[in-house]
């Protein structure tokens, strides 16, 4: 199998900012987990640099346009690598081959009659770089730049696009696949039900200097769209390089839906003009928006991806923006939610089932993998959910449903995590008799960290890495780097050795980490505050957070022997536990059964009068003291054990 894919060529009037970066970790992402597929793999970004803005911006700073986008074009090539960001090739508009690319293809298109010599009157505006038409318009302005567009009439250059309209109609309805997700291929098959106008594709050299010339007239150049999309050709070596032959026909492009238009009905429209095949897949994701709000530069709201991998690491950051927005959909951004991802699903979740899992190795295990001899029916169930997860994953990850495919890969986290609690590694090992039992579980664990480390790979390479270094792994080992071979459960070798354990992500502190300026002015007063909040029996939020509250339905409940007050339960939170309450006084143990109540599910295992109890249950204490009823703790509906009350 092989693979294209390919962002767009970034605009060099601005520097990188959250968006550029989603798109370009996704390509990046996607690119990672064909190669982990087994895939033949290329993936291609780069600048776009020509067109008005440019030269207005060069003039600007009073330098040459190849100066300008010399520098830009170095901003968003260096800012990649940041985001571990890994292409294969980096094409920029100003190429000597993509200028000699471009001059070959307007003039095929040109002598075949499909390029057009013609006068133009209309409503042009600069911002846009194009033409706009009266429906467009807002109050008479461009929405998006807030300005009158200027009248204008001149001869330009047309592709004849509308030649192509039926034909493009046609390929959308045969290929339902070629525009996803399925709402921008409605949008795009509802523009093309109206009749398409050609193209405009020059600037007269009076208006417009830095751009393409026009092979056959030397007093236009062409116009952004004809230059720019060529790009995905000429990175390939078009027309006669093998690349071009190997990669092109399962190109896939991905795109934020502002350029929707001239991916899905110019460029079409143009390889047929030019007689090369279309490419296969057009990827179509929304827009961040900033605390709720649409970023712009006027609003002040940018925000720089270097920036957030500072805060957050590259890990933190590109897990955050591909499991926060679901692809195709708009999504938000604020400092807050990352936090919160970072500590719900990379702290607690991955960064404890890693350290649990790896301390108890090195514990009980010598830090090498133990053979498993023991099996159980809650082993089958993690093996079946194992297997579970990976065909999951498989089949979002291919369908860039990124977000499924990392929450397919918690499920697996959550489950080890529980797997723990419930087969109790720590009581295992007291017992000579359970040797065998506590490799098993072991075992298992170390499993489920291969797996995990295999299916992060995409997505977190250098989380990644690290784990599998501390298993014992080289990075590029199959059993990491291969789901085509490695796939599968227990493939972990028995006896590889454990190396050293880092943290994976340390937990954040979202005041400390949100605002480090207003800090110093304002210590006097949070020093204050803190004192104020321990006289008060106040705990932060982040304390808060730390207690598992869960739904628990009671299955099970009897006295126990010579106590008067404590009662033994059976809870479902889930997983079946054992709870001790002290409730024997106000509640018949047949009254209990089927009861949800909430449970305290994260509280240190004891033992009361010799009863095992794993968790606390909440109950209300109410009436005069010394005679005091104890009442249940309930929910209002009925709702699925084990659903966490927060
Ligand atoms: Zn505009």
């Amino acid at each position: 199998m092989t693979t294209y894919i390919t962002t767009p060529i970034y605009y060099v009037n601005a520097q990188p900012h959250l968006g550029h970066a989603y798109t370009t970790i996704v390509a990046d992402t996607y690119a990672r987990f064909c190669r982990l597929c087994g895939e033949d793999t290329r993936f291609q970004t780069g600048t776009d640099e020509h067109g008005d803005k440019i030269a207005e911006a060069a003039a600007r700073e009073n330098i040459e346009p190849k100066e300008y986008v010399d520098k830009i074009s170095g901003m968003f090539r260096d800012s990649w690598p940041v985001l571990n960001i890994a292409y294969d090739n980096f094409i920029r508009t100003t190429d000597v081959e993509h200028i000699k690319v471009v001059q070959s293809i307007l003039q095929k298109v040109y002598d075949k009659g499909d390029i057009y010599f013609d006068a133009y009157s209309g409503l042009y505006c600069k911002g846009c770089e194009r033409f706009l038409t009266e429906k467009e318009l807002v109050d008479g302005k461009c929405p998006d730049h807030q300005v009158e567009p200027q009248a204008i009439t001149e001869k330009n250059y047309f592709f004849r696009m509308s030649k192509y309209q039926q034909q493009l109609i046609d390929h959308i309805n045969a290929n339902p696949e070629f525009i996803t997700p399925e709402r921008y291929r409605n949008e795009v098959l509802s523009f093309l039900s109206e009749p398409l106008e050609d193209l405009c594709i020059s600037r007269p050299k009076s208006r417009l200097t830095w751009g393409i010339e026009m092979p056959f007239d030397k007093d236009f150049v062409t116009y952004v769209w004809f230059d720019a999309l060529i790009n995905y050709l000429t990175g390939l070596g078009y027309p006669d390089d093998e690349k071009f032959a190997k990669y092109w026909p399962v190109a896939e492009h991905v795109i934020a839906k502002d350029i929707l238009k001239p991916h899905a009905i110019y460029w079409p429209t143009m390889l047929m003009g030019m007689e090369v095949p279309l490419y296969k897949k057009l990827h179509v994701h929304g827009y961040w928006n900033i605390n709720d709000a649409k970023m712009s530069k006027s609003v002040g709201n940018v925000v720089r991806p270097a920036e957030l991998v500072e805060e957050y690491g590259v890990d933190g950051f590109r897990y955050f923006a591909l499991r926060e927005m679901s692809f195709g959909l708009d999504a938000s951004f604020s400092h807050d939610s990352i936090i919160d991802r970072k500590n719900s699903d990379l702290a607690n979740d991955l960064g404890n089932l890693y350290s649990r899992s790896a301390a108890m190795l090195v514990k009980y295990c010598d830090g090498v993998v133990p053979e498993p001899v023991d099996q159980q029916p809650s082993d089958k169930e993690l093996t079946d959910l194992a297997a579970k997860v990976v065909s999951d994953y498989k089949q979002t990850m291919g369908a860039f449903e990124f977000h499924k495919g990392l929450q397919a890969v918690w499920e697996l986290i959550r489950f080890a995590n529980k797997y723990i609690v419930t087969n109790e590694p720590w009581a295992l090992a007291k017992d000579e008799a359970q040797a065998g039992r506590l490799n098993t579980v072991m075992f298992n664990l170390a499993e489920c960290l291969r797996l995990i480390a295999m299916t992060i790979r995409p997505v977190m390479p250098e989380t990644s890495a690290k784990m599998a270094a501390g298993l014992g792994l080289g990075e590029n080992d199959p059993i990491v780097s291969s789901l085509s071979e490695s796939a599968g459960w227990g493939m972990i070798p028995v006896g590889t050795k454990m190396q050293e354990i880092d943290v994976l992500f340390p937990r954040m502190d979202k005041k400390k980490e949100q605002a480090p300026a207003e800090k110093p002015k304002n210590q006097k007063k949070s020093a204050k505050k803190e004192q104020v909040a321990e006289q008060d029996d106040l705990i932060s939020f982040e304390m808060f957070q730390k207690i598992d509250l869960r739904v628990a339905e009671i299955i099970a409940a009897e006295k126990i022997a010579k106590s008067d007050k404590l009662l033994k339960l059976t809870v479902k939170i889930p997983e079946e536990r054992t709870i001790v309450a002290g409730i024997a006084e106000h509640y018949a143990p047949e009254d209990l059964i089927g009861r949800q109540v909430i449970v305290v599910a994260n509280l240190k295992p004891a033992k009361l009068m010799g009863v095992p109890s794993q968790g606390m249950v909440l109950a209300a204490k109410t009436g005069e003291k010394g005679a005091q009823t104890l009442v249940l703790s309930a929910v209002s509906e009925t709702v699925n054990p084990g659903d966490k009350v927060a």
